[in-house]
């Protein structure tokens, strides 16, 4: 079942990564199913982000497979990868990454045309993401917005494509318990609604509870000499 389903969300097979002569991973099989909700957990320094980065093709592994909706992001190359990325891949970062001196649509309106150009009337859609995840004044310059109201827009930037998954490195960390598992409820219907899979990280295991599914991305760490064929000890 997951097989079949994992046509529309991510399927890692035999995957090999590591830094120079340094950190390294290994994730045997590893599936996401389509529309499902996962939680990457682990101490920090054990890999989420690592492997977050592999899964949106912005590291390159040394060995495996990782399928995104069916297609391997690790054998595309160059513009087709970043094309790919732009139109099945949200991401939202922990600190965001809005572009600074911009509006909260524009931001949103700009992920949509540089990452969906086929997707018509991006305005219409852009002032739509926003509205549904509460924000009011789409005009305000993003800088001047409360750190709540950063984390709306960096949301629907990245579902604003429709992506298949949606991966948010730590989008708690910089937020206060309750403020945390608001901006969680936030993201996990942001995603749902676009009918995409997605993947949170989180070093804080309060957030276990939240999800039905957790991944312990420590297992996946495997000591620098063995991970490296040939390296240096
Ligand atoms: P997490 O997100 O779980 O905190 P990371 O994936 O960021 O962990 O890092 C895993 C390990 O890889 C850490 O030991 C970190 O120091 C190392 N690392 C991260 N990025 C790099 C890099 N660009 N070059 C070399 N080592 C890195
Ligand atoms: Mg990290």
């Amino acid at each position: 079942m997951v097989e079949a389903e994992s046509q529309g969300g991510v399927s890692i097979r035999g995957l090999r990564f590591s830094y120079d002569r340094g950190f390294a991973i290994e994730v045997a099989r590893l599936d996401v199913a389509a529309g499902e909700q996962v939680l990457f957990a682990g101490a920090s320094g054990c890999g989420k982000s690592t492997l977050l980065h592999l899964i949106a093709g912005i590291e390159t592994p040394e060995a495996g497979s990782i399928l995104v909706r069916g297609t391997d992001i690790c054998a595309l190359r160059g513009s087709t990868r970043d094309t790919f990325r732009g139109r099945h891949v949200g991401m939202v970062f922990q600190t965001f990454q809005l572009l600074q001196g911009f509006t909260a649509l524009e931001n949103v309106m700009l992920s949509l045309m540089l990452g969906a150009p086929t997707l018509d009337q991006p305005r219409v859609r852009a002032e739509a993401a926003l509205e549904r995840l509460g924000m009011r004044d789409v005009h305000a310059p993003v800088d001047r917005l409360s750190v709540g109201q950063q984390q709306r827009v960096a949301v629907a930037r990245a579902v604003v494509t429709e992506p298949s998954v949606v991966l948010a490195d730590e989008p708690t960390a910089s937020l206060d318990p309750a403020n945390a598992e608001a901006a969680v409820e936030l993201i996990r219907s942001a995603a749902r609604v676009a009918g995409a899979a997605l993947i949170v990280t989180s070093h804080d295991p309060a957030l276990r509870r939240v999800f039905t599914r957790t991944v312990d991305v420590s297992q996946f760490g495997v000591a620098a000499a063995a991970g490296r064929k040939g390296a240096a000890r």
